[in-house]
């Protein structure tokens, strides 16, 4: 019954529309039908107020040395 993968809302900065979840280093976005997953840098602009906004996903990959 417990959720073992926390979620987070990501929310518009500037007005609080949710724009999608992350989840499990990932960020769900819902689009109409379809719904997209993303990883690593993820832009989005705001359906309601049309502020950019943009977030990173959790870097659980190691990333590359410099
Ligand atoms: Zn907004």
């Amino acid at each position: 019954m417990s959720n073992p993968i926390p979620e987070e809302d990501w929310r518009c900065r500037k007005c609080a529309t949710l724009l999608g979840v992350r989840r499990a280093g990932r960020v769900h976005v819902k689009h109409k039908r379809a719904q997209l997953v993303v990883r690593g840098h993820v832009m989005a602009v705001c359906p309601r107020c049309a502020e950019l906004n943009e977030t990173e996903t959790a870097s659980e990959d190691a990333r590359p040395a410099a």
